[in-house]
């Protein structure tokens, strides 16, 4: 359970009114009860429930279960979709291993206006589904110049077809060293022939197609986020 508090031993949290709805009516939890909980800062706590009615609770912090790993340096950078297909790339991507998730607007892009809120609840939901423990960080939506300009990670993989691929991807990728990376995943209309010259203009940018097949974003994110776990994988 992710809960927006510091943990120490010993604190009593009160939950807020949702969460103590699905603890004591939809867990059907009790007093005493057990359950995790993480802030995305501090690791992993086991907490006592304290039943306070039933629409009340609060819990009192026993003991770290697992300490806050290091920070996931994969960068997710995408062209955002639609409503539930936004939500399905959020969460996604999350569960993929996604530290940061950079919306990148492009000539050909859907959707210019995001409702971070919204995101950031899809990751929160994904992060207590997956078990992991760190909070991804959702940033406002930006043009592609401004976050290639901006990029953290030195090493950008771009998903994309043939034509703009480097030759054996896969391998450049495999021999290349560890480190942060960001993952670029196109619109639905693709890359126009300026953001093809500009994304591959930037140095230590690798191409990278997955075949011939001309998949959907959300598809090719999934696919993507993969890929590189698999090869790099943190
Ligand atoms: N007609 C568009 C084009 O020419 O790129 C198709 C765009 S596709 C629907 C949306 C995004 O998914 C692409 O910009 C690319 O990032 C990714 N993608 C789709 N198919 C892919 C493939 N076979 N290999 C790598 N990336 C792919």
């Amino acid at each position: 359970l992710f809960l927006d508090h510091a943990l120490a031993a010993g604190s009593r949290l009160p939950l807020e009114r949702e969460q103590a709805n699905y603890l004591l009516n939809v867990l059907r939890m009790k007093s005493d009860d057990t359950v995790l909980v993480f802030n995305g800062r501090d690791g992993e706590w086991l907490a006592a429930v304290s039943a306070e009615g039933r629409k009340q609770a609060s819990l009192g912090l026993l003991r770290q279960t697992r300490a806050q790993p290091s920070e996931p340096d994969l960068h997710y950078l995408f062209a955002p979709l639609k409503h539930a297909r936004l939500d399905y790339i959020a969460q996604k991507a999350v569960e993929m291993g996604a530290g940061v998730l950079q919306p990148v607007l492009t000539r050909r892009t859907q959707v210019s206006r995001l409702n971070l809120d919204r995101m950031r609840a899809n990751a929160i939901e994904a992060v207590e589904q997956c078990g992991i423990l760190t909070l991804p960080e959702i940033r406002a939506e930006s043009p592609l110049q401004a976050v290639l300009a901006a990029l953290e990670p030195e090493r950008l993989l771009v998903f994309c077809d043939e034509a703009m691929a480097h030759a054996s991807p896969v391998a450049a990728l495999a021999a290349a060293p560890a480190g942060p990376v960001a993952v670029l995943i196109g619109p639905e209309g693709g890359f126009d022939e300026a953001e093809r010259d500009l994304i591959l203009a930037r140095p230590k940018t690798l191409g990278i197609s997955l075949g011939p097949r001309i998949l959907r974003a959300d598809t090719a994110a999934v696919a993507a986020l993969a890929l590189v776990q698999a090869v790099i994988g943190d």
